[in-house]
């Protein structure tokens, strides 16, 4: 297991990139550390695959330098990097038995046949398929297969690094969630260092210690997901992950004090080094409260989403949709209200970044 560095690395399909826009990946400087729980999140085409294919080595950056505890790797091929990388779709040998299949990564590297089968024992029942282990693959289930190929990922000693790409893309909707318990227990029994690619917030967080977001080949956070839910660190983490997204209303910055329609709104704390003009207000719609006739912003109720536990009130407030998650009694539609933000967390953000700090002692 290792450490693994990203230093200054950039990527484009096109041989001859010459703005931004030709770069997959603009300007990447990530640490993974030996052990770590990782997700990769961010939407479709932001990335994803390309930064893992250079961490394997199936790519080679156009700039930039990989390195495995400071051995720079950039120009190694995958063979010789000692990783294991579980694709979206099944590889796996299907003429082989599970058994045979689960073993191949080991007897490739010349392992000894009782560790072989000491090692295969055991993924096979932590992956629940004991009792395929002399089926023939070409006979499973596709979810069984893509067991069988994450399996394949995870029974080496030895790997500095288990990559997951998008792994439950072709899994049953009702077996998702199972894997995916499964994954995080195996990453706490396995302690290799795992770096899981999704493109659901639920995956990413239910799996990961830290989830890295990207967009459109940057990363814009890193951080737990209790961080990522309380202080995006831009409004794009903040729309991303949430359900509804954080609330982000158009305001005046005027003074240091921030005014959404004219109305003034409490900020968490200072807006440091902001200059007056526009920016934006963000605010979680767990943090917002809505009342008939008491304080806050004047708006009206467009409508009510009953999701279980929860309702969702979709309110109008100067021209802006702002959501607000209710655990009690709602408005219903139609209904002239009134919003308040938790003043704690209402966040300032310009161009898109976090730009109020937290007042002190908070
Ligand atoms: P993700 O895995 O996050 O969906 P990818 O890394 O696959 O994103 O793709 C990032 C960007 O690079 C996208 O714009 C995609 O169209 C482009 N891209 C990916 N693979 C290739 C390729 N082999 N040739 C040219 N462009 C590619
Ligand atoms: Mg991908």
């Amino acid at each position: 297991m290792a450490q693994i560095k990203l230093s200054n690395l950039r990527h484009s399909y096109s041989p001859n990139p010459s703005s931004d826009a030709d770069y997959a990946l603009k300007k990447i400087d990530l640490t993974w550390d030996n052990g770590g729980a990782y997700a990769l999140l961010g939407p479709s085409g932001c990335g994803k695959s390309t930064l893992l294919n250079i961490i394997s080595g199936l790519l080679v950056p156009s700039e930039g330098k990989i390195l495995f505890d400071d051995q720079d790797v950039t120009e190694l091929p995958p063979a010789k990097r000692n990783i294991a990388q579980v694709f979206q779709f099944p590889v796996i040998y299907d003429t082989m038995t599970v058994y045979d299949n689960l073993a191949f990564p080991l007897r490739n590297r010349g392992r000894d046949e009782d560790i072989v089968k000491r090692r295969v024992t055991s993924i096979a029942e932590m992956l629940e398929v004991t009792e395929m282990l002399s089926t023939r693959a070409a006979n499973l289930s596709p979810d069984n297969k893509q067991k069988i190929s994450m399996g394949r990922g995870l029974v080496r000693e030895d790997v500095n690094v288990v990559m997951f790409d998008e792994p439950l893309t072709v899994i049953d909707p009702h077996l998702k969630w199972k894997l995916r318990s499964k994954l995080k227990e195996l990453h706490q029994r396995v302690k290799a260092t795992m770096i899981y690619v999704t493109h659901d917030q639920t995956e990413a967080l239910t799996f990961a210690d830290q989830v890295v977001v990207m967009q459109d080949g940057e990363v814009v956070q890193i951080g737990t997901p209790v961080e990522l839910f309380e202080r995006p660190a831009h409004t794009f983490v903040g729309h991303f992950i949430g359900s509804p997204g954080m609330n982000v209303l158009p305001c005046e910055v005027q003074g240091g004090g921030a005014f959404f329609g004219g109305e003034q709104v409490d900020l968490e704390g200072p807006a440091t080094g902001v200059v007056d003009g526009s920016a934006e207000v963000g605010i979680r719609p767990e943090f917002v409260s809505v009342s008939q006739n008491g304080d806050g912003v004047e708006a009206h109720v467009r409508k009510v989403s009953d999701i279980g536990r929860h309702k969702v009130v979709e309110a109008i407030a100067h021209g802006s949709r702002v959501h607000a998650i209710l655990d009690g009694e709602a408005p219903n539609a139609g209904d002239a209200v009134k919003l308040e933000f938790k003043q704690s967390q209402t966040r300032l953000y310009k161009d898109g970044w976090l730009a109020s700090t937290q007042a002190e002692g908070v």
